[in-house]
């Protein structure tokens, strides 16, 4: 019987080899040969419940959810990994696959099902780079449901979301994600954890549910107000809320009453002052 994890380097090349694989740039494939971290990125996640995976890849991070989860249900685009995978995490009887893309796949009806069985469900995935953002914000639309999010994305788009005001990455990203989760950053994960080895380093960041985020706003609304804001970094906030409203005398009233100097950009306001805001525009 094989002994060795699936991220483990020599056993990785072998499953490619095996199977005659190369990573599909197109799919965002990078796979993870690093045992450490897949086996800390699964401990941190909360998987005591049910766990959500996006794109397994050949099982690397699957196996090490799959040891410590009840349940693990992985989807995964690429249909000729899926054979592999059947191989692969043959030895987990908790481990579902299934061949879809997330963007398009029922996954609220999915979190009811897993919640109902499972008590808990979490989301854990090494993120395909080029839908980070989509897929996360998918996450987020499942409200309270989802209670921890731990993935590992680019480092630069780890530092946006966990950016504090007037930090060089601060933006909608930052307030967006900041509004509805406590966002830590959780480690670095170097080039060389990954077969191939990307030119950037990612990050694994860990969302929190605020479980007393007001959710009684229209929050397409809110965001788009939030990325009116930081439209033209460079502008004051009073020319980016009066472009948004096209409406210099309400831009200048809004401001008053919500007690923003004209002058200050976004990046210097935090995720109450931006709330606020909204609140009188409201
Ligand atoms: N989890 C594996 C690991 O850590 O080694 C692979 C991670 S790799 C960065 C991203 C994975 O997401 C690939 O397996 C890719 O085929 C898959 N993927 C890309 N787009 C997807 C989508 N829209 N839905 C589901 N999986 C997707």
């Amino acid at each position: 019987m094989e002994t060795r994890m699936i991220a483990v380097p020599s056993r990785t090349k072998e499953i490619l080899d095996r199977y005659g694989l190369r990573a599909k740039k197109g799919f965002g494939q990078n796979f993870l040969v690093d045992p450490v971290i897949v086996t800390r990125c699964a401990e941190m996640s909360h998987p005591e419940g049910a766990v959500i995976e996006i794109g397994p890849g050949i099982g690397s991070l699957t196996e090490a959810l799959a040891k410590n989860a009840q349940h693990v249900i992985a989807y995964e685009i690429d249909a000729g990994l899926i054979p592999v995978l059947q191989d692969t995490l043959a030895p987990y009887d908790n481990v579902e696959i299934i061949l879809q893309d997330f963007l398009e796949c029922d996954v609220a009806d999915q979190v009811k099902r897993l919640k109902e069985e499972y008590g808990q469900v979490t989301v854990c995935a090494n993120l395909p780079y080029y839908i980070t953002t989509p897929v996360l914000f998918r996450i987020f639309s499942l409200g309270n449901d989802i209670p921890y999010i731990t993935v590992m994305v680019q480092k630069e788009v780890g530092n946006r979301f966990a950016a504090r005001p007037n930090d060089p990455d601060y933006g909608a990203l930052s307030v967006q994600g900041q509004y509805l989760y406590n966002i830590r950053k959780l480690f670095t994960v170097p080039g060389r954890s990954f077969n191939p080895s990307p030119k950037v380093d990612s990050v694994i960041i860990q969302f929190e549910r605020k479980q007393d985020a007001d959710l009684t706003i229209d929050l397409d609304d809110f965001f788009n107000l939030i990325h009116a804001l930081f439209k033209q970094r460079r502008k004051t906030i009073y020319n980016n809320l009066r472009e948004y409203l096209k409406d210099a005398d309400k831009a200048k009233q809004i401001l008053e009453q919500a007690g923003i100097p004209e002058g200050c950009r976004a990046q210097e306001l935090d995720v109450k002052q931006i709330r606020d805001l909204y609140e009188v525009l409201r």
